[in-house]
């Protein structure tokens, strides 16, 4: 089940097993959690597994949610 977290007070962005970003400009979900890299379609969102971080360009276009 989707949980959908703040991201009002967000400083940097989580990571975790359960964690997903999705992108509101294209509609793809990323994992946060990838094997080795994960991105949406229009290049908004991108998780990097070698440094566990997401990057994200455009910050009113993205949701967070955990899903366990
Ligand atoms: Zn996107």
């Amino acid at each position: 089940m989707r949980k959908y977290l703040s991201t009002e007070d967000a400083i940097g962005y989580i990571v975790g097993e359960y964690i997903y970003y999705e992108c509101t400009n294209c509609e793809v979900v990323v994992y946060s959690y990838p094997v080795y890299k994960d991105s949406c379609a229009c290049g908004n969102i991108e998780a990097v597994a070698m440094t566990s971080t997401v990057t994200i360009k455009d910050k009113n276009k993205y949701k967070v949610f955990e899903d366990r």
